[in-house]
């Protein structure tokens, strides 16, 4: 069922959106050559505490998961792009990381991911993660009132083809509110003019991720991590939005 919120609603769902780019922000600073993956998710949990949030990860058991997610980040390095469960592994020089993050404040619930790299980055890397950026900025300036799904999925799609990568839609953007997951899905592949039309009031998020030479993944015997099929590396990209009537708003900005 999609829920389309009330413009005091959305006024809400501010807080949360400004923590999780607090946390992601904080994550991108703290992330350095030597740093383990279990001190970054210690730190977000010890910022959710401190906020009185509620992390929307730490109890997540979806039917594809083998056992509740017990961590409240998602840490994907390298040949891992999406729900990589954070373990004990110390980042190396050049070590591509992407931070996903949702939270709850106040009931409302903000989801948002960026990728960087720790140390000396291969120019590879940095043009899969500015690609990856311009698809999700694409992908926001789609969001507009009166337009649909659709225009969202082609936006990204035209900015990853347009770069040489291909497309996995197997996971993708969401519906965001009381729960981290809802309608609609949010493919990064899709026909312009398709699908459920944007009104004021929806909120998602918006996740482009591209792997640098295959769109074939699988998981890790982590029962969570989800690798590329070739070991090339990921980025991933998202905002939670809201469309309005004045343009899309991205709740999680960290500007
Ligand atoms: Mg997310």
């Amino acid at each position: 069922m999609i829920e389309l919120r009330t413009p005091t609603e959305i006024e809400q769902m501010r807080p949360a959106g400004r923590f999780v780019a607090e946390v992601i922000t904080a994550l991108s600073q703290a992330a350095d050559v030597g740093v383990n993956l279990l001190e970054l998710d210690a730190l977000a949990h010890e910022m959710i505490r401190a906020r009185g949030a509620e992390s929307c990860y730490i109890d997540y058991h979806p039917s594809f998961g083998a056992s509740p997610f017990g961590k409240v980040l998602c840490t994907s390095v390298n040949d891992a792009v999406l729900h990589g469960l954070p373990h004990d592994y110390v980042l190396r020089d050049g070590d591509l990381l992407s931070v996903d993050f949702a939270a709850s404040v106040d009931g409302w619930v903000s989801d948002s991911a960026l990728s960087v790299v720790v140390g000396a980055p291969r120019p590879e890397d940095v043009r899969l993660i500015e690609t990856t950026t311009r698809a999700l900025e694409a992908g926001i300036a789609a969001a507009e009132a009166g337009r649909k799904i659709g225009d969202i999925s082609a936006a990204i799609a035209t900015v990853a083809r347009g770069d040489g990568y291909t497309i996995n839609t197997q996971f993708g953007g969401h519906g965001v509110g009381r729960t981290m997951h809802g309608d609609p899905h949010v493919p990064n592949d899709g026909r312009a003019g398709r699908g459920y039309p944007l009104r004021p009031g929806l909120v998602i998020a918006i996740e482009p991720w591209f792997l640098h030479g295959t769109d074939q993944i699988y998981t890790d015997r982590d029962g969570w991590t989800l690798r590329s099929a070739d070991g090339s590396r990921g980025a991933h990209m998202e905002h939670t939005i809201a469309i309005t009537e004045d343009g899309p708003l991205v709740l999680t900005s960290r500007n």
